[in-house]
């Protein structure tokens, strides 16, 4: 309680000095925050994804991975971000790709981890993980079908190349096949190219433009393990507060 009377006697006049907390009207030129849809990847009802290099389920390290987004893009104060699911909520991807409609979201953002190539089992705390110490890297996959294509394809180059500004490796697609376009002009950037039945609803339903992060290659040991700190989220939260943020648009 002390504690609490000693730092309200220190930030009192702080506070009466600060012009922000007078009535006058915000500045018309701070532009309003940008709403981010944040879809924590997998965790619908009999899809939990891959199990990574230590055997965690992709649903789980995409929810721990969104939580950790969503607090920083807020504590920017420059966005609004409505997480896809929170704590043992399991949406279907239907109610998903709704719930970001009627959130108005501006940006619909998947995050996900691929498990690339041909692993072998390894033990790892009493259990037999697979792993695959090759292909590393980030992809960012985007939808070329229907009138939102361009905004997607603007989306998916700008948050790439802020990940590579942010030191992540673009991952070179080598194991993708004719399942996803690289994008010649941009590293990292990939293009669906599924049979038109297989593509992903995510990619193209949503009203609003979105894009599929994978954030790495879950089978690969060290970048499994890099996930999983602090720092490294930190920097994917930098390169998304640059990527989404209300003047990237505009200074392309
Ligand atoms: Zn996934």
């Amino acid at each position: 309680m002390r504690l609490t009377l000693l730092l309200l006697a220190l930030l009192l006049p702080a506070l009466a000095q600060d012009p922000l907390a007078t009535t006058e009207p915000v500045a018309a030129s701070v532009p309003p925050p940008v709403r981010v849809f944040l879809d924590a990847g997998h965790g619908a009802p009999g899809n939990s994804g891959n199990e990574d290099a230590a055997c965690r389920d992709e649903q789980d390290v995409m929810l721990s991975l969104s939580d950790h987004v969503v607090a920083g893009l807020q504590g920017t104060g420059r966005f609004q971000v409505l997480p896809s699911r929170q704590g043992a909520e399991r949406p279907e991807y239907d109610a998903r790709i709704a719930a970001a409609a009627a959130f108005g979201a501006d940006v619909f953002v998947s995050l996900h981890s691929d498990a690339r190539g041909s692993g072998v089992a390894v033990p790892v705390d009493g259990r037999s993980c697979v792993q695959n110490p090759a292909e590393p890297g980030f992809a960012v996959l985007w939808s070329d079908e229907g009138p939102l294509a361009e905004e997607r394809h603007d989306l998916a180059r700008r948050v790439a190349a802020a990940m590579i500004a942010q030191g992540f490796l673009p991952y070179d697609g080598v194991d993708y096949g004719g399942l996803y376009a690289v994008d010649p002009a941009a590293p990292g950037v990939f293009v669906d190219r599924h049979r038109p039945e297989r593509r992903i609803r995510l990619l193209r339903r949503p009203a609003m433009p979105s894009i599929l992060i994978e954030t790495h290659h879950a089978w690969h040991p060290d970048e499994a393990a890099a996930w999983q700190q602090a720092a490294t989220r930190d920097r994917l939260v930098a390169a998304l507060a640059v990527a989404l943020g209300p003047d990237a648009a505009a200074a392309e």
